[in-house]
């Protein structure tokens, strides 16, 4: 079976993109940086899901990881995200940076192993979940969407250098998702029922709708599909 390595695959988006790559058949390394919960998340998949604590923001734990690997992955998903909410007037220092770090440094860290090993096997597929964020600019969240509209750059780049070398690379842009870190967002009926009203298709999506798309552009329906980024928001984005 081939692997797919799911980074931040603990909690919310990254754990239903685990599940479904093992539904599709592929042996899954389950990376986070709270290893209780992805222990957790292995154990719900069960023989095929490996458990690993993995910080994407520091390259000798990315390497580490990757070198104890059985075998090179086939699919990557960068998925581990955190957001630091405030106005870039009164924005840290310190919030700023471990955004860039793990969102943007941490996905090239962990793409640059991965797409050597794919590379040395005749190719593979990375995906990098990135966000509505990342076209438009959000309130409170300067370093957040700064971060994702970089991985929308750094995912055509990577299509650019890699794609010759037999990697696709490509990224899912998810809306309000009513998972993960939004989920206490989401919480409050008034903000739910004002955020559900500004989506064409009248709900918030799910852990399961972005799993879905991530599962499509690694499977070779996706197959001459490279550089993309695929938005997934139920239609915010054209209302
Ligand atoms: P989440 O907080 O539930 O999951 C993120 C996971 O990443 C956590 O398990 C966390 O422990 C892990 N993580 C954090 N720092 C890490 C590090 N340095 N190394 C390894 N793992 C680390 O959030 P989520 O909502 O499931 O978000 C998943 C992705 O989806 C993120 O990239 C996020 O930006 C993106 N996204 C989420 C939404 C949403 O509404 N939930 C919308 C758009 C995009």
């Amino acid at each position: 079976m081939a692997l797919a390595v799911v980074t931040g695959a603990g909690s919310g988006i990254g754990a239903a993109i685990a599940h479904h790559a093992a539904k599709a058949g592929y042996d899954v390394a389950v990376w986070d940086l709270d290893a209780d919960a992805a222990s957790r998340v292995a154990a719900g998949i069960g023989d095929n899901a490996t458990a690993r604590q993995v910080n994407i923001a520091s390259a000798e734990s990315v390497t580490q990881a990757f070198d104890v690997l059985p075998e090179p992955p086939a699919l990557l998903v960068n998925n581990a995200g955190i957001v630091r909410f405030g106005p870039l007037l009164e924005l840290s220092e310190a919030d700023w940076r471990v955004v860039l770090d793990v969102n943007l440094t941490g996905t090239f860290l962990v793409s640059r192993e991965a797409a050597a090993r794919m590379i040395a096997v005749g190719g593979g597929s990375i995906v990098n979940i990135s966000s509505v964020n990342g076209v438009s600019a959000a309130p409170n969240a300067g370093a957040y969407t700064s971060t994702k509209g970089a991985i929308n750059t750094l995912t055509e780049q990577m299509a650019l250098e890699w794609g010759p070398l037999g990697v696709r690379v490509n990224a899912v842009a998810p809306g309000l998702i009513d998972a993960g870190m939004s989920e206490p967002i989401y919480a409050d009926p008034q903000v739910r029922s004002l955020r559900q009203s500004r989506v064409p298709l009248g709900t918030l999506g799910s852990a399961e709708d972005i799993a879905g798309a991530v599962m499509f552009l690694a499977s070779d329906t996706a197959g001459y599909v490279n550089g993309q980024v695929l938005i997934v928001d139920g239609g915010l984005t054209k209302s």
